[in-house]
This record gives C-alpha cells, structure tokens and sequence, in this order.
C-alpha cells in the first residue's frame, strides 16, 4: 500500500480503494461539496454515503466538482451508499436503489450495502442486490453491521456472496472473531467509525506511539487498520484533516505497537448493536 489510490481486490475483481472518505453526519450544503471535492483533489477516491444520511445530492455534487478540479473521470471514483431498513424488501429496495442514484446523480454505483441486519427483511433485500448486480448496475453488493449469525442465515439462500461486511470498528472494539470468520468466507471487512467518532484522540497508548513517528492519533488508528487488511472510511469535513487522514502511507507500526493497539479492545460500541436495534 503506498498511496490513497492502492485498491483491495474484492471477491468478483472490482478494486475498492483501501482509504475513503465518510459523510455520515454531514448535512446538505458546501460544507459537504467542498469535503467531497478537497479529497478528491487529495487524492482520494472513495466515497461511502447512505440514504439515511440525507446528503447524497451534496454528495453527487462535490463528485462533480471534484472530478472536474482533479481531472479525473467518475470510473476513476469508487462510490459507495446504503438501502435503509424501512426500505428493505425485494421491490422496495430495487426502488430505493434508483433514488439514491439519482439524488448523487450517478448512472452506476460501485458499492451498495444492507445498512442494518433486519431480521425478517434482509434476505428479501440481499436478493434485490443480487439483481441489481447480475444486471450489471452495481459493481459489487455487501452488507454492513451483519454479524456472524447474519451472514450464515444470510448465505444460506445467497446466490452471491457480499463482497463487503462495513462494521464498527476501532481500537476499543477489535472485531477479531467477525474479521477472521469474514477472511475465511472471502468478505472484505470495512470499518466505520474508526476513529471512535473522536474518542480516542488523548488515549495514552495511542498518543506515545503517535509521537515516536511524529503523526497523529488518527493517522495510526487509520494505519493500523491498513496494515490489519482493514478498508476503512474516515470523516472528516476540514481540509486539513482530509489531507493528514490520507497521509498514512511513509510509516509502519511495529508487530508490538499493533498488539498494543489491539490490546486496548474493550468491546466497546459508540453505535448500536447489531443484534439490539429499534429501527
Ligand atoms: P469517525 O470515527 O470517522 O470520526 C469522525 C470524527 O472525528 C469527526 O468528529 C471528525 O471531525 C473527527 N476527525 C476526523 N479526522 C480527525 C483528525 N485527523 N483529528 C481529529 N479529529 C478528527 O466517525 P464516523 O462515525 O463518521 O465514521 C466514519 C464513516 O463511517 C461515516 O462518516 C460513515 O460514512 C460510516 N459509518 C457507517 C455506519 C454504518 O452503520 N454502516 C455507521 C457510522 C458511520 P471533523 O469532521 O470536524 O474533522
């Protein structure tokens, strides 16, 4: 891995970047465009929304303006968003699908995901993704917060198999058991929040090995990710941010200092669980 651009090859061969850019919270408005646009000057390529977010026309609105100020075009992108739970259903998600497209003003997505593991609904929208994608109108499907139980229930009736399991991830909350069941099932994991949402910025352990490579603690959260095979999708809307959360790529954590960043798991959410949701 030596740049934004490096990719993972996921199970059907599309290439996903291994750093992208989240929105979640961002709201309509320049604020997004000029985030969305700033990365994609940077150097960044991936993009991760969600219907729910209620921003992907801000969304297809930086990609615009970034592609434009970058000189790129949109295959060069690799855009990612999420069906939302009331619209889990085999019809309802193929409708939910055109929506999102056309709000970010797309004619393809390259990822779509289930948001949330509904019981009683998934498997009914896991097969509108499947037709999505044998039509060749997204490049790759997954799911996100699925647990092990999800997936198995999940693949018992799967024609394809998710490419992608997006899940909370960080260093309060290793994941180990997901990860190693998804590695042997050939599901990329992906992190979100892998920042904690700003939790961890002054955790001691994290700050003293931020200072012996002189980076910050979200530069070797974000490190440890890549160097565990760990897509992940970090937020941020200040440039300055953007610019530090992509510049990962001139150092190497110790196999000690990732046993001590793994070590501060304390199975500690900052979002729901997945096996106890209300929506
Ligand atoms: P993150 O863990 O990425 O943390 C984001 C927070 O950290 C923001 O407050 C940001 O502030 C701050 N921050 C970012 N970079 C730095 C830095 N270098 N130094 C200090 N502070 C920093 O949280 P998110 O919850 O946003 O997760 C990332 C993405 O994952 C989301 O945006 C979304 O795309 C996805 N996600 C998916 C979910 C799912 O259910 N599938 C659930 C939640 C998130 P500022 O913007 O002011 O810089």
């Amino acid at each position: 891995m030596k740049n934004l651009q490096d990719t993972i090859k996921l199970s059907n061969g599309i290439k996903m970047p291994w750093l992208g850019l989240g929105v979640f919270k961002v709201e309509e408005g320049q604020v997004l465009v000029e985030a969305i646009s700033s990365a994609i000057k940077t150097g960044y390529r991936s993009i991760d929304t969600a219907a729910i977010y209620a921003n992907e026309s801000g969304v297809g609105e930086g990609i615009k303006k970034g592609i434009e100020e970058a000189g790129i075009t949109r295959e060069d992108l690799f855009i990612t968003s999420k069906v939302w739970t009331e619209d889990l259903g085999y019809e309802e998600t193929l409708k939910a699908y055109e929506v999102s497209l056309e709000k970010i003003g797309l004619n393809y997505l390259d990822l779509y995901l289930i948001h949330w593991p509904k019981e009683g609904k998934y498997k009914e929208a896991w097969r509108a993704l499947e037709t999505l994608y044998k039509a060749g109108k997204v490049k790759a499907i997954g799911v996100s917060n699925f647990q092990i139980h999800h997936l198995e229930e999940l693949m018992k009736d799967a024609e394809i198999k998710p490419m992608i399991n997006q899940i909370e991830l960080h260093p309060r909350l290793t994941q180990k058991g997901l990860i190693a069941y998804c590695k042997e099932k050939g599901i990329q994991v992906e992190a979100w929040s892998p920042l904690m949402q700003g939790q961890l910025l002054n955790q001691p352990e994290l700050v003293e090995i931020a200072s012996k490579y002189q980076k910050s603690v979200a530069q070797v959260i974000i490190r440890w990710d890549l160097q565990n095979e760990i897509v992940t999708i970090p937020k941020s809307v200040k440039e300055h941010r953007i610019i530090e959360n992509g510049n990962v790529f001139d150092f190497m954590l110790t196999k000690e200092e990732m046993d001590t960043i793994d070590a501060l798991n304390m199975d500690q959410r900052v979002g729901p669980d997945p096996d106890n949701f209300d929506f």
